[in-house]
């Protein structure tokens, strides 16, 4: 079976949005063994879409088109349908009603406008949109299927999930069925990964690695195709093994975990709390580490110290050290790590200082040279990095290395 994605907006050929619907539709066609040979993107325009559409359907057994379900009049969607495969539109009673509820739920009058959503072509299957206004539609034409769903990412993810994927699988019986999954491992490490693993990214399919580096992080993807998910799923697990007798401790996570989630997860298992005092990173690493849900059991305070006052006043930074090896070094990350420690009565503290650039870098020390300490029981770790890119990368990748080097040391 293929299938092709019609993404529809104009705000979308403009670029003041990023097409992810198409990115999620593709990878989740692939789960089910659908090909995916084209996909497309047109304005809120009837004749161009109905262009596209009879293209797609020409070439296609399945058309899936995401936006323009909406109450305005630049949404055509469903009107361009309607004409398309030559069927009237309906005010459905039971979309209206479901329409009412929402905005009644809401507590919200319920605009004029959004009538418009319940009118469904003749004789045509819709889908109760359970997290937002505008249902979708499944309408067959010529032998193929046209779905219709909306603009919203978190209208059109479990629509699609919980009504379109079984369809598919139904009508398809696909033969084959492709199973991922990223193995995760922060900081700049990208060539150490590389050699560790260049074996398996020369693998052929049916399963096969590939790395992507991202900012602060490597990932490796493993991907398997085959008859079953079980029989793709072993085949994961097996290169998964090799991968991580290689690469050990420097792994913190897979597919959907995130480094501050696995430092979290670590700090609560442990029964360890944290303070942070950062510079550069003006309570970035803070932030991340308060992300987590349920942070309060191990997050006990972040201090921005910016000026060297505030080092010396608040962290008990000292004045000679600061004079001596400037706000920048090891040994005032190390100072600022104890004295954060020391504030908070945490058993860790991290102290982060460094020039995020652009401007303020010398010959001795450039944009980029971050330090960060880590005072944990008696124990002082301090690191020096040396690290490329925007200010807001600076800053990132300072949290990244930073939450690595307490996972590694909790
Ligand atoms: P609404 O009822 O919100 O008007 P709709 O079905 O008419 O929904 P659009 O108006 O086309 O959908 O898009 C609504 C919003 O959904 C957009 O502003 C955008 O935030 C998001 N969106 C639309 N298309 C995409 C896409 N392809 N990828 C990611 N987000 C999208
Ligand atoms: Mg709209």
């Amino acid at each position: 079976m293929t299938a092709e994605i019609i993404s529809i907006g104009t705000e979308l050929l403009l670029g003041h949005i990023v097409n992810t619907n198409t990115s999620f539709l593709s990878q989740k066609l692939a789960e089910i063994g659908v090909d995916v040979y084209h996909t497309s993107v047109v304005g809120d325009n009837p004749m161009r879409l109905t262009q596209a559409i009879k293209q797609a359907v020409h070439r296609s057994d399945v058309v899936i088109t995401t936006g323009g379900l909406g109450p305005t009049v630049d949404d055509i969607t469903i009107e361009t349908i309607a004409a398309l495969v030559g069927k009237r539109l309906i005010l459905n009673k039971t979309v209206l009603k479901d329409l009412k509820d929402y905005f009644k739920m809401r507590k919200t009058a319920f605009p004029r406008n959004n009538v418009r959503q319940a009118m469904i072509p003749e004789d045509t299957k819709w889908i109760r949109n359970r997290a937002g206004t505008a249902p979708g539609l499944i309408a067959d034409y010529r032998g193929k299927i046209i779905v219709c769903l909306p603009g919203p990412p978190r209208e059109i993810e479990p629509m699609f999930v919980n009504d379109i994927m079984p369809l598919l699988i139904k009508r398809s019986a696909p033969n084959w069925i492709i199973k991922s999954r990223t193995i995760k491992i922060a900081s700049g490490l990208e060539s150490l990964v590389n050699n560790k693993v260049k074996d398996l990214l020369n693998l052929k399919p049916p399963t096969t690695v590939g790395i992507y580096a991202k900012l602060g992080q490597v990932e490796l993807k493993i991907m398997s195709k085959a008859k079953t998910g079980k029989e793709a799923a072993r085949a994961i697990a097996l290169i998964e093994q090799k991968i991580r007798s290689r690469l050990k401790d420097h792994i913190f996570g897979c597919d959907h975990e995130t480094l501050e989630g696995a430092v979290a997860g670590l700090l609560i298992a442990k029964k360890k709390t944290i303070a942070a005092a950062e510079s550069c990173t003006g309570g970035l690493l803070s932030s991340r580490l308060t992300d987590v849900s349920g942070s309060s059991k191990y997050f006990i305070m972040g201090l921005i110290a910016y000026s060297n006052e505030v080092k010396k006043n608040i962290l008990c930074v000292d004045s000679e050290i600061l004079k001596k090896y400037g706000a920048v070094s090891a040994q005032v990350a190390s100072q600022m790590a104890v004295g954060i420690k020391l504030l908070a009565g945490a058993d860790i503290g991290v102290g982060i200082t460094g020039i995020a650039g652009p401007t303020g870098g010398t010959r001795t020390k450039p944009v980029g040279l971050v330090y960060i300490a880590l005072a944990i029981g008696s124990k002082l770790i301090a690191r020096e990095l040396k690290f490329r890119g925007s200010r807001e990368e600076i800053k990132f990748q300072s949290s990244q290395v930073a939450l690595d080097l307490i996972r590694l040391n909790v």
